[in-house]
């Protein structure tokens, strides 16, 4: 899923790969990628420790990296998945 900011332009790949968003309007652009990447810390039945939920965040961004990589790879698209290797080699997920 790639959504794009009608107020900005920018992308949620950008997004992502800059770790931040453009505008004040990407909130609502990409509400349902952000939900999906902040919703599973808040459905734990304990309360995580700070630790644990840097843990939980940065574990749930690598995953999300990894399914877009193996998108990138079934679409063949070579350049994004070696970017999206690099990210997941240097820990730079958002
Ligand atoms: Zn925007």
């Amino acid at each position: 899923m790639s959504g794009i900011c009608p107020d900005c332009g920018k992308t949620w790949e950008d997004a992502r790969r800059s770790g931040r968003l453009g505008c004040p309007g990407c909130w609502d652009a990409f509400r349902q990628e952000l939900s999906e990447v902040v919703m599973g810390i808040h459905g734990a039945d304990r309360q995580p420790d700070e630790e644990d939920l840097q843990n939980q965040v940065r574990e749930r961004r690598r995953r999300l990296l990894e399914d877009e990589l193996r998108q990138a790879l079934s679409q063949e698209d070579y350049g994004k998945a070696s970017q999206i290797r690099d990210q997941l080699r240097t820990g730079e997920v958002l």
